[in-house]
């Protein structure tokens, strides 16, 4: 039978679109386990993240049995926007690298945030509107996030405050201003508006702020702001489970032209984009239905799988924040401030965490000037920037295709292309200049940070 000739873009109709996210957990046979409050130690209830997240949102977090969760008529019509994204056979790439290797990527850059964020972000507002909330808090790192959630609000409607790490309002002013076009207020964190920020900026005048720090600030506002609750781009269950639209995409594109994955890579910070794109194929893995190898890539700056411990860890630095079983380098890890590359959050999606436990997925961690080797090797033939987060996949792609070139074998590896770079110049800067160096953190460091998770006997 002749193959069909697959194009370079596949892209589906929009009446293939996916009406219904996929919630993984329904699935899988050892659950992820239970976010634990952090004063009781005991599972979490609706009633006491009631306060925190939005009433539908708390149902699909905790939800572990409904593996079809329709996908609301308006967050449809918001997604026809941007997506379907299309699924690109990197026949440039093959070329240039003379693999017999077939390349697919998944690209998810072609919105204006730049990123995936944007299918979480526009379903996390749509039912904080439901619910007739006035706005939502967020924090912000380099950006995406705060980007991708103040497009989601402006279009319905909702106020949108962004604690962004004081660092990054800096260095990216551009972001800042995206931002601000779609209507969000954009504060530097640590401020004075919170009780947290006063207290941290008290202890350390003139600091750049942290991650963790901006979440504290940004649960704070929400939980003491009438008609506000708090949401989170990343790391969490139901972001996984709108990410899930991904997977779907790619599973629905595969299927229009027979094309079955051997490889499935993407990079993980959190984990959701990850997460995303291998759903429905690792349910099929689950069922034994399909037969694929699924591979997250995480820098060696900030390797949460490779080296972390699976323990019960705070998710932010001010551990106001649930607790959750992850692999985890300590909520009080920084990654080295040469680290240019993204990805730097601490933990992992407990379902990553648990799949990866059961060796269900592999992980791999490599170094950040490899990602910028990589990038630009597949920004020169294939034309896309590709964001450095988006590039830790680049990496290991062509890893496996290379020795796809020394056995001969002609495997089908699909990636992850999670986002645009163009806000990452600086980083791209640092790479040309050759000023760009790699950093391994030593186990003393790591045992250091280990020391400090908190002690739990689950
Ligand atoms: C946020 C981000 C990531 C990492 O987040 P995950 O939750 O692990 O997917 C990866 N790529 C881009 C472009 C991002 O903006």
């Amino acid at each position: 039978m002749a193959e069909k000739k697959i194009p370079y873009k596949i892209y589906l109709e929009e009446s293939e679109m996916p009406k219904a996210w996929y919630n993984l957990r329904a699935d899988m046979i050892n659950k992820p386990a239970p976010l634990l409050n952090p004063k009781t130690l005991e599972p979490m209830t609706a009633e006491d993240l009631a306060g925190v997240f939005c009433d539908e949102l708390i149902k699909q977090e905790l939800d572990d049995t409904t593996a079809y969760v329709e996908i609301p008529e308006e967050i449809q019509s918001f997604y026809k926007m941007y997506r379907p994204a299309p699924l690109v056979r990197a026949y440039c790439l093959e070329e240039k690298l003379q693999t017999p290797a077939k390349i697919y990527y998944k690209f998810e850059g072609n919105n204006t945030s730049g990123s995936h964020k944007l299918n979480s972000a526009i379903a996390q507002a749509y039912y904080a509107k439901q619910q007739g909330l006035k706005g939502v808090t967020t924090e912000t790192g380099a950006g995406q996030w705060g980007t991708a959630l103040s497009m989601a609000c402006s279009y319905l409607g909702l106020d949108c405050k962004v604690y962004m790490v004081k660092v990054s309002y800096e260095q990216k002013p551009f972001r800042r201003e995206v931002m601000r076009t779609y209507g969000a207020s954009v504060t530097p964190s640590p401020s004075m508006e919170t009780e947290v920020g006063r207290k941290i900026l008290e202890a350390h005048p003139g600091t750049g702020g942290s991650l963790g720090c901006a979440i504290s600030e940004a649960v704070e506002k929400a939980t003491k702001t009438e008609g506000y609750r708090y949401v989170l781009g990343s790391v969490l269950n139901q972001v996984m489970l709108h990410q899930s639209v991904i997977g779907l995409e790619t599973m629905a594109a595969m299927e229009k032209y027979d094309i079955k994955p051997d490889i499935i890579i993407g990079c993980a910070g959190g984990g959701s984009n990850l997460g995303g794109l291998i759903a429905p194929f690792m349910g099929k893995k689950i069922k034994g239905e399909l037969d694929c190898r699924f591979i997250a890539v995480e820098p060696q700056s900030c390797p949460s799988l490779t080296r972390g411990k699976y323990a019960y860890d705070y998710c932010d630095t001010g551990m106001v924040c649930p607790l959750s079983k992850m692999y985890t380098l300590g909520s009080g890890f920084m990654p080295a401030a040469n680290h240019a590359g993204g990805l730097r959050y601490h933990g992992m999606s407990s379902t990553l965490s648990q799949l990866y436990d059961d060796g269900l997925m592999e992980a791999v961690s490599v170094p950040q000037t490899a990602v910028f080797e990589a990038a630009e090797a597949f920004a020169r033939v294939e034309g896309i920037l590709p964001a450095p987060e988006s590039s830790h996949a680049i990496k290991v792609a062509i890893d496996e295709a290379l020795k796809c070139k020394e056995t001969g074998e002609e495997k089908t590896i699909v990636f992850g292309l999670t986002g645009t770079g163009y806000f990452d110049m600086m980083s791209y800067e640092k790479f040309h200049d050759g000023k760009m160096t790699d950093y391994v953190p030593t186990d003393a460091e790591l045992e250091a940070s280990f020391a400090k998770l908190p002690k739990v006997e689950k």
